[in-house]
């Protein structure tokens, strides 16, 4: 039996789709390779032609990221070869399940018609009861999900989950909706997954979440916590513990917002196997921006904190994500943005432009009035800013 994964969006999806397919491996199934084909039209079709299995892992950050899963949608409908059983996953049916759902599933299945089953990130260890249900395979007995070895497609690299979903709900982000509440690991399994890892040869890891600064942290405690707060982390005793671990070379965490990034934090970033890359989403140079974005700090506690890590970490490199053209946002708060890049010197940016989000508070509370064409010259000029300054 073949499977083959398709998948959009961030890390967060990549590890989803290292889990599914660790589960669909340890049943028996084997990835189906592709042969060098033209394009996008011909790989599906070549999918659903030649695979048993066939997931669309998908993204909603953005109305791009799930256009181009319209886009596999189509080719679904044309294709008469099919023999794929389909299921789309991921973030646009997450957001439309749960107690946090910003739209009905009908209107996903509407949207994004001919698939066989639809199933969230929070739904992704039912895949083994999905293919027993649909016949393709016959039992489940002796089978746990939870024991199953991720893929792991880097043989030096992993990506551990530290926690799942997020309670921040920015105004503009839908993350909070279809990936649910934030859940944290706990401290024995994420250090006795980084050993097994080990063992496999991994030494380089990237501890994951939505916001694992405040990672092992109630939700009362976690909105106390400020910009360069006394505080005390759990997530600096985890990076300590992880730290000790034989075998681990470097360690990366993302992702990091400057709200809760408090200066015990910043003290730990001083051990040696803590990489010098540090991803912390600023998101607008303005204050009021943020404000109506939601978001907990300000552009002085952001270059405050950039400025201490640089302290502790001489080589610190910097990445951020900032969006142009949020609603309400004038060509002076641009040029905020437009100067904070200049000063903090980003080595990374992933830089959007605003979509409305259905569902979103800033959907539903705030008009997005910046013209396509508005966003598009900020985006391409906040662009060349950051690469004229990147160090
Ligand atoms: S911190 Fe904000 S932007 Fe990041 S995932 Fe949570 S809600 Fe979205």
């Amino acid at each position: 039996m073949k499977y083959f994964i398709k998948t959009f969006g961030c890390y967060a999806n990549e590890v989803d789709s290292d889990v599914m397919a660790g589960i669909l491996n340890s049943l028996g199934f084997s990835e189906l390779k592709l042969p060098k084909l033209r394009n996008e039209t011909e790989e599906v079709k070549h999918i659903l032609e030649n695979a048993d299995l066939f997931i669309v892992n998908t993204c909603s950050v953005r109305q791009k990221s799930e256009d181009k899963v319209y886009g596999v949608v189509r080719m679904l409908k044309r294709n008469e070869g099919k023999k794929a059983l389909t299921i789309l996953a991921g973030c646009m049916v997450g957001s439309a399940k749960g107690d946090r759902k910003r739209y009905k599933l009908s209107s996903v299945k509407e949207k994004a018609k001919g698939f066989d089953f639809y199933i969230g990130p929070n739904d992704i260890y039912s895949l083994p009861s999905i293919l027993l249900d649909s016949g393709l395979i016959e039992t489940l007995e002796g089978f746990d999900s939870s024991s199953a070895q991720r893929r792991q497609v880097d043989k030096n690299h992993a990506y551990i989950n530290v926690s799942y979903g997020c309670d921040n709900f920015c105004s503009y982000c839908v993350v909070s909706y279809s990936r649910g509440k934030e859940v944290t690991r706990s401290e024995k399994e994420i250090l006795e997954e980084i050993k097994c890892l080990v063992n496999l040869g991994v030494s380089e890891i990237t501890l994951c979440g939505q916001n694992v600064n405040s990672w092992g942290l109630d939700r009362a405690t976690k909105f106390k916590l400020r910009s360069g707060g006394n505080q005390k982390l759990p997530f600096v005793s985890l990076l300590k513990k992880v730290h000790k671990v034989k075998g681990v070379k470097k360690i990366d965490f993302m992702s990091s917002n400057p709200f809760d990034f408090t200066k015990d934090l910043v003290e730990v970033l001083k051990l040696p196997k803590v990489s010098n890359y540090f991803h912390i989403a600023v998101q607008s140079g303005n204050n009021a921006v943020l404000k109506a974005m939601r978001r907990r700090h300000t552009i002085e506690e952001f270059l405050s904190l950039v400025e201490e890590i640089r302290k502790v970490r001489p080589d610190a490199e910097f990445g951020t994500d900032a969006i142009v053209g949020f609603s309400g946002e004038t060509e002076e708060q641009f040029m905020d943005t437009v100067e904070l890049f200049k000063k903090a010197r980003f080595s990374v940016a992933f830089i959007s432009m605003y979509s409305e989000r259905e569902g979103t508070y800033a959907q539903k509370n705030l008009k997005d009035n910046v013209s396509l064409e508005e966003k598009k010259w900020r985006h391409g000029y906040l662009t060349k800013v950051w690469k004229k300054y990147k160090p």
